[in-house]
């Protein structure tokens, strides 16, 4: 199976050759800032399972993240960090069918806005899930 999808304007587009590692919604303030959005859905994929097509452009989040974006849009199109060597995190509602997006698990709950109720069943880790296998 093939996963497309890409930024707001299209300049960038990728494909993932693969169903993702996991899935997560994340919590945590520096998801919530980059994409102004209360929770940010993950999908994690092997560097080499993701084609881009288009020029992202990065901004080193923090000490060992990066951040890709669409530089003509703006569009937060990806992550990586080197705490998940080898991966690259897309945002699960950025693909063109994102209704067969399933989050397996809430990760930084700690850091959830109250207001933002959870009333799900999924398994809610109050900071980084182990989401490798
Ligand atoms: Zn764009
Ligand atoms: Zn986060």
């Amino acid at each position: 199976m093939t996963i497309t999808g890409g930024c707001l304007c299209g300049n960038i587009r990728y494909e993932a050759k693969t169903e993702p590692k996991w899935t997560a919604l994340c919590h945590c303030e520096s998801c919530r800032r980059s994409a102004s959005a209360p929770v940010v859905a993950w999908m994690g994929f092997a560097l080499d399972a993701v084609t881009w097509h288009g020029d992202r452009k990065f901004f080193q989040s923090s000490a060992i993240a990066t951040r890709g974006f669409c530089p003509n849009c703006g569009s937060q199109v990806s992550f990586e960090s080197t705490r998940w060597p080898g991966e690259v995190h897309l945002y699960g509602v950025s693909r063109d069918d994102p209704e067969n997006y399933t989050p397996d698990l809430h990760c930084h709950t700690q850091e959830h806005l109250a207001w933002l109720k959870i009333d799900d069943d999924l398994p809610k880790h109050r900071a980084v899930a182990q989401m490798q296998e």
